[in-house]
């Protein structure tokens, strides 16, 4: 795997910009300053937010709903972890431990 390749970072972008329609969605970010930057990211890519806006997007959006850790493990999820699980809630657990409680159940 490439360590930061120009195709690794239009993934992510992708990911990213779906993951914030779902959270826009599903009602997680509702102040709407922090919205409408989201809306920018998903519409226009991040490189085109303001120094301001960027500081916003980190704080509120990137540290809260970017950068969970598994409440299981605590390892920090992936995006393509990160998500809206079946019951509408956003995800807080990885792939390997979501596979484990499906086991148990
Ligand atoms: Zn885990």
């Amino acid at each position: 795997m490439s360590q930061h390749g120009f195709n690794d970072d239009v993934y992510l972008d992708q990911a990213i910009s779906h993951h914030l329609s779902e959270l826009l969605n599903n009602g997680e970010i509702l102040e709407s300053t922090v919205a409408g930057i989201c809306r920018q990211v998903i519409g226009k890519g991040r490189s085109t937010l303001s120094d301001k806006q960027e500081f916003i997007f980190k704080i509120k959006v990137e540290k809260e709903f970017l950068q969970r850790e598994c409440q299981n493990c605590g390892h920090q999820l992936t995006i393509d972890e990160l998500g809206i699980d079946e019951s509408g809630e956003p995800n807080d657990t990885c792939f390997s431990c979501q596979h484990d409680r499906r086991k148990r159940r």
